[in-house]
């Protein structure tokens, strides 16, 4: 591919589990890719593979600052998506989205770039529709625990939307349900991580409540197809689009599938159900399906093989503990 035919795309928050996946598919499109990250979360090792590649840059940058840069594409990833990282400095979590995505947005103004916004399902809060539609406003508590992230990723939205009525930018704002695969971070909280960090060290599988509540889990690279998708899309397809597998399953499933796959000796064991907890969640696909052509293609139990090969690789490097 020509110099001039390929695209610049700067990935904001590249360096994480999903901007890694990102950056490893744009660049072998044949794209020059930009990855920006601040490190918070993300991991250098995540992008080992790349940082060798002329068409590979790596630059150490907090989004809640401007950023000048010559691109044709931005994917806005920044920012910590598990709880025990959002909330561990949850002003911080506020500013990357909302001044994050002013910054990102600037700048798509400045130089004409179609921008993509990583949003979530956390902007249904605990759902008093199911399973979630796009159309549903969401039930979320403004000053609670979670709020810095799913407040701050709403505010993101009216930025984009606001963007795209004012200045007519090109946006795509995908709403991302539960998404797991290798280089999640083993220490994250997160369900997935946990039970199989758990199960693999024969430790106790750690339920929070009666294990009765649900999520539906997308393997990574469907996901990433999804975004890939989104930014081809026609400029009238804007989102917000979920995107998830909406095959839906309780925490205590989950354990036991887990447990099946590593021959764990682990057992079962309950705590207490955190603050806000949503009860159940499942995307409604229908939109991407119909906007997109995109449906998930990995089922859970192959996604889970994967990523348990994934972290019994990292634990035998002891890079997990
Ligand atoms: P991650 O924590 O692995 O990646 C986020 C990346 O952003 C990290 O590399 C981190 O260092 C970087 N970052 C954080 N704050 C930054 C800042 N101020 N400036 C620059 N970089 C910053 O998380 P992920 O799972 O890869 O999530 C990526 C995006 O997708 C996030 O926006 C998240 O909210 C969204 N999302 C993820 C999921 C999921 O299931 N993984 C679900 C819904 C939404
Ligand atoms: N911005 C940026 N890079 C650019 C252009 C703008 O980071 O290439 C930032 C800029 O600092 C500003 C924000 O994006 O604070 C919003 O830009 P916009 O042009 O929408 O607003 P204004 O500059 O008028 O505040
Ligand atoms: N969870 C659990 N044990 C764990 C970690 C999480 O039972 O060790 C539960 C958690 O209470 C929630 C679900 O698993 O009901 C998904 O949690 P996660 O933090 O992965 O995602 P989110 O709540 O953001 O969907």
């Amino acid at each position: 591919m020509g110099q001039f035919s390929r695209k610049r795309i700067l990935v904001t928050g590249g360096a994480g589990f999903l901007g890694s996946h990102l950056c490893d598919r744009l660049m072998a499109a044949g794209n020059d890719v930009l990855c920006v990250d601040n490190f918070f979360t993300g991991a250098k090792d995540n992008i080992a593979q790349l940082i060798d590649n002329p068409n590979f840059e790596l630059m150490r940058h907090d989004v809640t600052f401007p950023l000048y840069v010559e691109v044709d594409e931005i994917y806005n990833l920044a920012c910590p998506a598990s709880p025990i990282h959002y909330q561990h400095d949850p002003v911080q979590t506020t500013k990357t989205s909302v001044h994050g995505a002013i910054n990102m947005l600037g700048l798509a103004k400045r130089v004409r770039a179609k921008i993509f916004q990583a949003s979530t399902s956390e902007v249904y809060g605990d759902p008093a529709v199911h399973p979630q539609v796009e159309e549903y406003w969401g039930n979320v508590n403004p000053i609670g625990p979670r709020s810095c992230y799913d407040e701050g990723k709403r505010c993101a939205e009216t930025l984009f939307f606001d963007y795209h009525r004012q200045h007519k930018l090109r946006i795509k704002v995908i709403r991302i349900f539960n998404t797991y695969g290798p280089r999640m971070h083993p220490n994250d909280g997160r369900v997935v991580s946990n039970f199989v960090m758990q199960a693999l060290q024969n430790q106790p599988i750690t339920i929070y409540g009666d294990g009765s509540q649900t999520r539906s889990f997308c393997y990574v690279d469907d996901m990433i197809d999804a975004f890939i998708a989104l930014m081809a899309s026609g400029d009238d397809v804007t989102g917000p689009i979920n995107v998830g597998n909406p095959g839906e399953f309780t925490m205590l499933e989950l354990a036991q599938n887990i447990i099946d796959i590593t021959g764990s000796k682990s057992r079962i064991e309950r705590r207490p159900l955190p603050q806000d907890d949503p009860k159940q969640r499942r995307p409604n696909i229908e939109k991407a399906q119909q906007h997109l052509g995109w449906s998930p293609k990995v089922p859970l139990r192959d996604g889970l093989v994967k990523t348990v090969e994934y972290f019994d690789k990292l634990i035998a490097s002891k890079k997990a503990i």
